[in-house]
């Protein structure tokens, strides 16, 4: 490796919203970062499924359109 070119990589703990903490290397100045999601909670990896709309967003869809977006197309 060349001298003075290569930023310093250190270890760093990940902190992810579901609680799930790990260690690993990085050359980010901070010690620590904080992650939405991780192999350990995403469904991906867990096979469950699992909801981020905590806006609500499906909710107000739902009642703008009336749930009739939803159903099934009746035949005349
Ligand atoms: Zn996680």
């Amino acid at each position: 490796m060349r001298d003075k070119i290569h930023p310093k990589y250190t270890d760093i703990e990940v902190t992810c919203a579901c609680g799930e903490t790990y260690k690993t290397r990085s050359t980010i100045k901070d010690d620590k970062i904080r992650v939405d999601i991780c192999a350990g909670c995403h469904p991906f990896y867990t096979g469950k499924q699992k909801f981020v709309d905590s806006a609500g967003r499906v909710e107000k869809f739902q009642k703008k359109f009336g749930g009739s977006y939803f159903a099934k197309p009746t035949k005349k």
